[in-house]
C-alpha cells in the first residue's frame, strides 16, 4: 500500500507531538506533509527537519522570514507559508490524504473547514470547530465526501463501540444512549468556596492527562465535557436527550454506548492520546501506538458517579446551549475562550469563568446559523461582549 501523506494543523502542541510520535513508529505507512504552528518557530523547524516535512506554516505572519531562515540553517528545504491563508492552503493541499486538526479553539475552524471542503480524511481533535459550526461543518464534509474520525478520547471510544452504519441514525442502530465519561479534573472534590483561589498552574495540573493549557482549564471547570457533549451530538447525529455524562476519576473507561437490549459497550485503555490518534490514523486497521498496556489485574477499582452541576455550572451551560442550538454554542465557546485566557493571565478567578459565560449567553440573542459567515459573525460578537463584561468585572 502507498504511504499516506499526513498534514498536522497545530503540530507543536500536545496532540500534534503525539501524532508525530505515532507516525514515527509507523513510517512504512505514513509520512508527513505540512506542519503548522502558531508562534513556536524553533519547535516547528525541528519537527520539519526530523520528519522531513516539505511544507511549514506559521500562523503569525511576522515570523515567516524567521522560520524560513531557521529552516535553511538546519538544512531543510521546506517551503514556508504564513498567516491564516497559509493554514487554509495547507489544509486543502492536493498531496495530503489525512489532515490532523489539532489547533486549539475557534482559530482551528477555517483550516479544518477547508479540509472538509477538499474531501480529506480529517482526524478531529479541534472539538471547538464542531461545537461552533456543527451542522454546517457536518453537511460540508458529507457534500465533499470528507471523512471525520474523532480523536477526542471519549468520542474515539464511542466510535469504536458503535456499529457500522450508525450514521443512518442511532435509533435504527439500537442505541439508547451515549455515555461520556469525565475524569472530573483536578478540582473534583474541592469545596466550591475554594475554587476562586486556585491558580492557573493548579488548574493545568490534570491528574490523568498532560494537555495544552486551554483544554486543561476546560477540564478543571468541566466546560471540556460540555463542549464534548455538543461535539458528540454532531459526530454521532445524536438527539440531545441521548447524551449523558458520568464522572469516572480513573480515566480508564474512555466512554460507553448503551444499547436497547441492556448491553453497554465500553472502550478501555491507559490514558494516553496516542491510542485514539493511532486508531483514527489507521482506521479501520490497527497499528502500534507505543502506549503502556492496561494491567487489569493490578487495577483495584473503577468508580462512576453523576457530575455535580452546582459546583461545575459550565457543564449545565453547555447542555443549555446545545438544546438552544443555532448560535448558542458559538456564544458559549467564544465567551469561554475569552474567560479562560483571562484566567490564565491571572486577571479573574476560576469561579468567574462560568459567570462570564452565563452573562454573555443571557445578553445575546440566539440567531440562525446557516453558513460559516454566520458562525464567524457570532463568534466576533460574543468575544466583544465577553471582553466588555470582563472589563466591568475588574
Ligand atoms: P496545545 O495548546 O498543546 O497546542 C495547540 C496547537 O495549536 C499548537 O501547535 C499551537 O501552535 C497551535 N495554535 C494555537 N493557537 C493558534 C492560532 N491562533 N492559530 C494557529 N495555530 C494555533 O493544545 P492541545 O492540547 O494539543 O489541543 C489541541 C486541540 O485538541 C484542542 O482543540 C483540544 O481541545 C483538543 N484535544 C486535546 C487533547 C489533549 O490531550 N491534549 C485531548 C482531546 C482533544
Ligand atoms: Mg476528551
Amino acid at each position: 500500500m502507498k504511504r499516506q501523506n499526513v498534514s498536522i494543523l497545530g503540530a507543536t502542541g500536545s496532540i500534534g507531538t503525539n501524532t508525530l510520535d505515532v507516525i514515527g513508529r509507523n513510517q512504512d505507512d505514513f509520512c508527513v506533509h505540512a506542519l503548522t504552528a502558531n508562534r513556536n518557530v524553533r519547535k516547528l523547524a525541528e519537527q520539519c527537519v526530523q520528519y522531513e516535512a516539505p511544507l511549514a506554516v506559521i500562523a503569525d505572519p511576522s515570523l515567516e522570514s524567521e522560520l524560513a531562515r531557521t529552516l535553511r540553517e538546519m538544512g531543510s528545504k521546506a517551503e514556508v507559508l504564513s498567516g491564516e491563508a497559509g493554514l487554509i492552503e495547507a489544509a486543502g493541499i492536493p498531496d495530503t490524504d489525512i489532515v490532523m486538526a489539532a489547533i486549539v479553539g475557534a482559530a482551528g475552524l477555517q483550516p479544518t473547514f477547508r479540509a472538509a471542503q477538499c474531501g480529506k480524511k480529517i482526524l478531529l481533535a479541534n472539538k471547538e470547530s464542531l461545537v461552533i459550526a456543527g451542522e454546517v461543518f457536518v453537511a460540508e464534509a458529507r457534500r465533499n465526501q470528507a471523512l471525520i474520525l474523532p480523536v477526542d478520547s471519549e468520542h474515539n471510544a464511542i466510535f469504536q463501540a458503535l456499529p457500522q452504519g450508525f450514521a443512518e441514525g442511532l435509533d435504527a442502530a439500537g442505541v439508547e444512549k451515549i455515555i461520556l465519561t469525565a475524569s472530573g479534573g483536578p478540582f473534583l472534590d474541592m469545596p466550591a468556596s475554594q475554587l476562586s483561589q486556585v491558580s492557573p498552574d493548579q488548574a493545568c495540573n490534570h491528574p490523568n492527562w498532560r494537555m495544552g493549557k486551554k483544554i486543561s482549564v476546560d477540564s478543571a471547570t468541566l466546560m471540556n465535557k460540555g463542549l464534548e457533549v455538543i461535539e458528540a451530538r454532531w459526530l454521532f447525529n445524536a438527539h440531545p436527550d441521548q447524551i449523558e455524562v458520568l464522572v469516572h476519576p480513573q480515566s480508564i473507561v474512555h466512554s460507553m454506548v448503551a444499547y436497547r437490549d441492556g448491553s453497554i459497550l465500553a472502550q478501555m485503555g491507559t490514558p494516553d492520546m496516542r491510542t485514539p490518534i493511532a486508531h483514527a490514523l489507521a482506521w479501520p486497521r490497527r497499528i502500534e501506538a507505543g502506549v503502556e498496556r492496561l494491567n487489569l489485574a493490578q487495577m483495584n477499582h473503577l468508580s462512576f458517579k453523576e457530575p455535580d452541576l452546582e459546583r461545575f455550572p459550565c457543564l449545565g451551560l453547555a447542555f443549555t446551549a446545545m438544546r438552544a442550538g443555532d448560535s448558542a454554542p458559538v456564544t458559549l465557546n467564544a465567551s469561554n475562550e475569552v474567560a479562560v485566557e483571562s484566567f490564565l493571565r491571572g486577571q479573574i478567578g476560576c469561579d468567574r469563568i462560568p459567570h462570564l459565560v452565563e452573562q454573555v449567553m443571557d445578553s445575546l440573542n440566539v440567531t440562525p446559523v446557516r453558513n460559516l459567515d454566520d458562525v464567524l459573525g457570532q463568534d466576533r460578537l460574543a468575544r466583544q461582549a465577553a471582553t466588555e463584561y470582563l472589563a466591568a468585572m475588574q
